[in-house]
């Protein structure tokens, strides 16, 4: 039976809920009263059930599509204004125990290059990193707790935050690496981590079971009740993401708002963030091999859908899409994005990008500089603040701040104060000066007279040489 606050995975992922959730939205999805109720509901910001939800993502109607889109855009609008935050993703290690039939660094690829970076390669990748402008990283390893153990990891993070190179700094390092206990997610809260991500990959346990044959990560329940394992171990920002292709993407997106229903019912904050990448062509493994590859129109309505269905949850794009992809999310709701990355483990300190270990394509192929110029052509805000988290603003305070509307007064400023640095420290002629002018015009759009003086102020700092200001 469906039971959101239950601790079981079975439960709060119920099977039997979602084919009746598909149903339920099979037989409504030409209601129109029924359809514009839900959209109405939508409007309150209030987020939608799995079901409701699930009626909009089954609607061919194009003009209820359309409202949905604008209303997705209104939503992103009025709670995440402009502004977009970018991050890197830093491979440390692709060795791998598990099987997972997707990903090029399964343990049964005899041919790919194994590497592990030694801290001291590290160092080197963060320079590089952050000689780009990045100040946000999302690290990612396989799963070997011979080779990468949690020491690793820990000490890793460690040395990412210990780096200062010239006025470079990671001021917040996300983690995505396998489910582990929460003895392990206390030591990563403890290492000071932002988010911990972890791909469900599928909600489908018979097809998550195929889809993981060996290792551990065979084991779906305990996969699926990581995130209450990290809320336990006191991580409160916690990232949901499904790998589309994989399953049918309506059982897909009724799963993952399944799981956010039970966060946000067992630990009164739902995820911080959803990822929505799509399966990709990588080294021994081919995305047409999957039955269930989503077109560029239906992941926009999907990601048009989870940000009405969730308001308050960031919603992150990698390079696995194209900058043409790209464009069109971000509109409906999409607030962090990452840029220039290499999927490859030591791919930041290589001249041309290589390819040996990547774990899959990149479509996204530009620097960071071109992604920062081209997001503020389009009027979006790059932003590289990191300040929630280290002022303690997480999990629940996190979502009040959101809710409260006063993102404005406190993220619209840290936003143009980041740009600032990046524009001092990184961009190139061409992007300082379209940077200049976007920081000029959005000090306007700061509601508070106090704020905006010292935003004003800070930024004058900054042409001064000091570093670091937030709200
Ligand atoms: N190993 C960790 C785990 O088991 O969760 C996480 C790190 S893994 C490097 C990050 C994610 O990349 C996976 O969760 C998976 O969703 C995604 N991924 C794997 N193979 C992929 C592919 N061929 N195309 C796109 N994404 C892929």
């Amino acid at each position: 039976m469906y039971q959101p606050k239950s601790m079981k995975a079975e439960e709060f992922i119920n099977h039997e809920e979602i084919l009746d959730t598909l149903a339920y939205a099979d037989a409504h999805k030409d209601d129109k009263p029924l359809l514009r109720a839900i959209l109405d509901k939508a409007r309150e910001y209030k987020g939608l059930s799995h079901r409701e939800a699930s009626v909009l993502l089954a609607c061919e109607d194009q003009e209820i599509i359309e409202e949905a889109y604008a209303l997705a855009a209104e939503i992103k609008k009025r709670f995440y204004g402009n502004r977009i935050v970018m991050f890197a993703p830093l491979y440390l290690s692709n060795y791998c125990v598990n099987g997972c039939v997707y990903c090029p660094y399964h343990r049964q690829n005899g041919h790919i290059p194994r590497r592990k970076l030694t801290q001291e390669e590290i160092r080197q990748e963060v320079i590089a990193l952050q000689d780009m402008g990045h100040k946000r990283l999302a690290i990612e390893a396989g799963e070997d707790p011979v080779n990468n153990p949690i020491e690793y990891i820990l000490e890793s993070i460690k040395t990412i935050y210990s780096i200062k190179h010239k006025n470079g700094a990671i001021r917040r390092v996300n983690v995505n690496i396998a489910a582990t206990t929460v003895e392990n997610y206390r030591k990563l809260k403890e290492a000071g981590i932002g988010t911990y991500i972890l791909f469900q990959e599928t909600y489908h346990k018979e097809s998550y079971e195929r889809l993981h044959p060996t290792g551990p990560k065979h084991n779906y329940a305990y996969h699926t009740e990581a995130m209450d394992r990290a809320m336990e171990g006191g991580i409160d920002d916690v990232g949901l993401g499904v790998l589309f292709g994989l399953e049918l993407y309506r059982y897909e997106f009724a799963g993952l708002l399944m799981h956010a229903e039970h966060l946000e019912a067992v630990h009164g904050v739902g995820p911080h963030t959803i990822s929505v990448p799509r399966v990709k062509r990588a080294d021994d493994i081919d995305p047409s091999t999957f039955d269930n590859g989503i077109s560029d129109d239906v992941f926009a309505k999907l990601c048009a859908l989870i940000r009405i269905s969730v308001p308050y949850t960031g919603m992150i794009i990698s390079t696995r899409e194209s900058q043409k992809v790209r464009e069109q999310v971000i509109k409906l709701g999409v607030s962090q994005i990452s840029g220039a990355s290499r999927t490859s483990v030591g791919g930041y300190t290589e001249e041309v990008r290589p390819t040996d270990t990547e774990q899959f394509d990149v479509s996204d192929q530009r620097t960071l500089d071109e992604v920062v110029r081209w997001l503020m052509e389009n009027g979006h805000i790059p932003s590289f603040c990191t300040a929630c988290y280290r002022e303690g603003r997480t999990g629940d305070r996190f979502m009040s701040l959101c809710k409260s509307g006063q993102i404005q007064n406190c993220c619209h400023p840290n936003a143009l104060i980041t740009l600032k640095e990046f524009l001092e420290d990184y961009a190139t002629p061409e992007t300082k000066k379209v940077g200049e002018e976007m920081i000029e015009r959005e000090l306007q759009n700061i509601p508070k007279e106090r704020v905006r003086e010292v935003t004003r102020d800070y930024i004058g700092k900054i042409e001064q040489g000091e570093r670091d200001f937030r709200f």
